[in-house]
């Protein structure tokens, strides 16, 4: 058994930081142990609308909210909430007052449609749903497909009139009532899930992803050790400004840049979709400091004709993640700025990991195409996906990680959690790499089935479901090939049913109408066979090989 076990840990990649200890106190409370030093600066701002709150509006309408969700809608602690919302100010007081109040938070990408909306609340089965009024029948499809009866909670704009049976967001948020002591009394524990985002994990359909409050909790730990804290604490005479274009509904912005930077009294500018032209106005008007970005915003910033040194002028780091970006992408963003004091720093994290686990060191700019030294408290190991045997340091092995941050596991899916999860607490990433030392870890391939566009997962297994539901399929294989602009992009590979007939681009728009734009399948080509194993499973692989 020693052996066995001493076997296990051979290999093991443990970050040279300190280890952090998860604090013994409630998540808001350590989210606002630095609050009073900043209650009265701008929390977040509307780019589009230029509304703003205050740290101590924020608060207050958290709590109203928080109060709400338990007087007026009759949620108790557990129940869950959820929210389909492109990035607003409102978004950090629903995402904080959903945890004060007890409950759980689930994230939907606000343009996703009825057959997503379906799939999600299946799952989580939530008690509130929040959207806006332009959502508001798309919800209802979604909700109704899942036979799920949720209260709907509608944001707009107060002269509007609402559907009936509907609450209007500002009734309960901006001018309800706080009942703190009611607040103060509900426990939440470290193993209690916080947050449920969507992932697919290494296969198979998007699963909800349990984050639970030791997981944010150590989130904010990590982030404030000093090699990796992009942003200070604000004071009366600072301010970090902050641009959130990376959706809120990922956990990249509700972790990264909602908690890290409401912690430190940062001003969060929102962006309720990307817009290059607004982008480079907020970056020429206000004095931002921290750019988080995802490649192909990197990208753009190195190749705009417009982009210039001026839009750096204030800029101390630049963070970018969710996808691979290469060296040649960061020269040409410096050769742009033109600024020797400005960094750039690459991080590497999944849904299952709350947030960054990887990321270069601030100060130890070695290589871009690395995605940085190991985080603290964080532990990797490189697995040979044939053998399931780790392999030394700076071999290439599918990444394992380990650490406080690992997901409580995929929602009502033990199956799939089990897959993922190893006994002893690593999480199997389906990212090949290597690590080298004192450099760091380098990711080379994806041997999961996920395809990335923009930063944005698009799981194969769904296309093919939807593509399989189309009359005229008899089977369907997706995969990713690669994209200038968007990293990679869907290619489907289709037969067709016996004497039925369906062009590609029929299918394109077929899948076209049942899921979010992003997902869209770029080619579609039909063919006589997909490569599958004995049980059936596509060989994706193979797929990309047979039809190079
Ligand atoms: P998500 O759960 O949407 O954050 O997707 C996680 C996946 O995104 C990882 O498992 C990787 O495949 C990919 N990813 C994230 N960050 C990076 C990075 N810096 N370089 C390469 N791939 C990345």
């Amino acid at each position: 058994l020693t052996q066995t076990a001493s076997l296990k840990n051979e290999f093991e990649i443990k970050s040279t930081l300190p280890d952090i200890v998860v604090p013994n106190m409630r998540f808001l409370d350590r989210m606002w142990v630095d609050s009073s030093k900043f209650k009265n600066l701008v929390a977040l701002e509307s780019a589009e609308t230029k509304k703003s709150y205050t740290y101590s509006q924020l608060q207050t309408n958290m709590a109203s909210y928080a109060t709400s969700l338990h007087k007026k809608l009759g949620l108790a602690p557990g129940d869950v909430v959820a929210v389909m919302l492109p990035n607003c100010p409102e978004f950090a007081v629903i995402a904080f007052g959903t945890l004060q109040a007890g409950c759980v938070l689930t994230t939907l990408n606000p343009i996703y449609k009825e057959h997503e909306i379906s799939h999600q609340s299946s799952i989580t089965k939530p008690k509130v749903f929040i959207t806006t009024l332009d959502r508001y029948d798309t919800a209802v499809k979604g909700l109704k497909s899942a036979k799920i009866d949720a209260k709907i909670v509608l944001i707009d704009d107060p002269s509007k009139p609402l559907p009936d049976n509907t609450v209007r967001y500002s009734e309960i948020a901006e001018k309800g009532e706080a009942d703190y002591a009611m607040l103060d009394k509900i426990e939440r524990k470290d193993d209690d899930i916080a947050f449920i985002p969507f992932s697919s994990g290494t296969t198979g359909l998007p699963k909800g992803v349990e984050i639970s409050y030791k997981n944010i909790k150590a989130s904010i730990e990590i982030m404030s050790e000093k090699s990796n804290k992009y942003c200070n604490m604000a004071s009366d005479s600072f301010q970090d400004i902050v641009p959130c274009v990376l959706p809120f509904f990922h956990i990249y912005g509700l972790v990264v840049t909602l908690i890290g930077h409401l912690t430190n009294g940062c001003k969060l500018v929102t962006m309720s979709s990307f817009s290059a032209s607004l982008y480079l106005n907020l970056l020429k008007t206000e004095d931002v400091s921290l750019l988080y970005v995802v490649p192909p915003i990197a990208i753009l910033l190195g190749k705009h004709p417009e982009v210039t040194h001026e839009h750096f002028s204030h800029v101390r780091h630049m963070v970018c993640g969710a996808a691979p970006l290469s060296a040649s992408d960061v020269e040409a963003i410096s050769i742009k700025a033109k600024r020797k004091d400005m960094e750039f720093n690459q991080g590497y994290g999944a849904t299952e990991t709350t947030s960054l686990t990887t990321a270069t060191f601030i100060g130890r700019q070695n290589d871009f195409d690395s995605c940085g030294e190991l985080m603290a408290g964080i532990t990797l190991k490189f697995v040979d996906p044939q053998t399931g045997n780790p392999v030394p340091p700076g071999e290439l092995g599918e990444m394992y990680v380990k650490g406080p941050i690992i997901m409580r596991g995929y929602h009502r899916d033990p199956k799939s959690t089990a897959d993922s999860l190893t006994e002893d607490g690593y999480f199997k990433t389906g990212d090949l790499g290597y690590y080298k030392p004192g450099v760091g870890a380098y990711i080379t391939d994806r041997i999961k089935e996920l395809i990335k566009v923009k930063g944005l997962q698009v799981a194969p297994a769904e296309l093919e479901s939807v593509l399989r539901s189309h009359p005229a399929v008899a089977d369907a294989g997706v995969i990713g090939v690669p994209h200038e602009y968007f990293g990679e992009v869907p290619k489907a590979f289709v037969i067709l049913k016996q004497g039925l007939k369906a062009s590609p681009e029929d299918l394109q728009d077929f899948v076209a109408s049942k899921v979010a734009s992003f997902k869209k399948i770029d080619e579609v080509v039909l063919v006589d066979s997909i490569p599958k194993n004995t049980t059936g499973k596509i060989l994706r692989r193979e797929l990309k090989k047979m039809y190079a």
